[in-house]
């Protein structure tokens, strides 16, 4: 009796150490092993939006929690002084990536500045060349309103696809590695940060189904989303209704903690239906102040109030800097200055941008609209 006791008691004890050791990999492996959805979040993810104003244009830096680093567009021609000035700041020693959205000068403009100017590895880009009506092809961009054109000399102004030969140029001589856009691809950007190519899918938009409003270059735009931990954000470049609707008809994860909205605050894009399958929290328009086509879009304004989300704007409230470490509901978003007039009222269209944004009205800007006269050399 007195020996089984013992022998029971020493089983006992064995068990004890075996149940204590399977309770104590349960909680360290196999407990979080269970609740991880995706990677589990570590550290910071940034992304910020550029100031690529006054006029209109797109450039957006995200760093990831390990320090991976993508540019999306660069903004106008010009603008690579502000855009290298932002890497600096953010401590960028290379871009891991650099994707041009589409063909259109507001976003590829400062590319070939950025190039020179930084370590780029990778190169994603949609493999389509902008068309360029034939009245227009060769031809010098328009001359900017209120100059007058003196053609006594050989006429040295850009052409209207001068943006684009000097982006593929710069390219060329980075030596980064390039690849076409491909829907579906996930890039790993460390820490649990992924970023996700929507579109363009195929068949690319035609001119002939931009006929309401809208262009194709713009629809064909390389849409993507960014994924970390609870934190999702979509960016749709200048994607067109036409590509919110296709979108919509995929069987893909569109909703968005925020968005970028698509084609600065555009009137041909954002549509209602769209944006209740998104249900942003906080939406971003990049757009300039001088820009004349309208940018925001009353019309768009009106449809993210009624959606609920809280709005930032580059033309009122320059760079925009989001955070957050993945956890559920916790993002921040920082503004470099307090909006100085109404988030909420759109601008009024001094230029029709149904077909005519982007490569045609290259250096087509004149001055900003008198009333709103804002210090230049910002
Ligand atoms: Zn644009």
């Amino acid at each position: 009796m007195g020996r089984a006791t013992k022998g029971c008691g020493c089983a006992g004890a064995v068990l004890v150490v075996i149940l204590g050791a399977a309770a104590f990999v349960g909680v360290k492996y196999v407990r979080p092993w269970l609740n991880a959805r995706p990677p589990a979040p570590s550290g910071e993810l940034q992304v910020h939006i550029l100031d690529v104003g006054p006029v209109n244009g797109d450039s957006i830096l995200i760093v990831s929690p390990t320090g991976k680093t993508v540019l999306i567009d660069a903004g106008d021609t010009g603008k690579g002084k502000v855009v290298l000035e932002a890497l600096k700041r953010y401590n960028v020693q290379q871009l891991d990536y650099f994707i041009a959205t589409h063909p259109h000068p507001d976003h590829l403009g400062a590319a070939d500045e950025v190039f020179k100017g930084m370590k780029v590895l990778n190169v994603i880009d949609n493999g389509l060349n902008p068309t360029v009506p034939e009245s227009l092809a060769g031809k010098p961009a328009a001359t900017p309103a209120g100059k007058k054109q003196l053609n006594k000399k050989p006429d040295k102004r850009p052409t209207v696809t001068k943006f684009l030969d000097e982006y593929k140029d710069a390219l060329t001589q980075s030596g980064a590695k390039y690849e076409k856009a491909e829907p579906g691809k996930t890039y790993d950007l460390g820490g649990g940060a992924l970023l996700t190519i929507l579109g363009p899918t195929l068949p690319y938009f035609t001119k002939e189904q931009m006929k309401g409003g809208g262009n194709e270059p713009n629809a064909n735009s390389i849409v993507a989303r960014l994924d970390y931990g609870a934190f999702s954000m979509l960016l749709p470049a200048d994607a067109e209704e036409q590509t919110e609707h296709r979108l919509l008809t995929k069987d893909l994860n569109l909703h968005a903690e925020v968005i970028k909205v698509s084609h600065h605050g555009s009137k041909y894009a954002t549509a209602a239906d769209f944006l209740q399958r998104v249900k942003p929290k906080a939406a971003i328009i990049s757009c300039g102040e001088w820009n004349r086509y309208g940018h925001p879009a009353q019309a768009v304004l009106d449809r993210l109030k009624g959606a609920g989300v809280k709005l930032y704007r580059t033309d009122l409230q320059g760079e925009i800097t989001i955070t957050t470490k993945g956890r559920e509901n916790d993002f921040q978003v920082k503004t470099a200055k307090e909006a100085a007039s109404d988030l909420w009222v759109g601008r009024e269209p001094q230029k029709d941008d149904s077909s005519r944004v982007g490569f045609i009205a290259y250096g087509d800007f004149g001055p900003p609209p008198k009333e709103r006269k804002a210090p230049r050399g910002r």
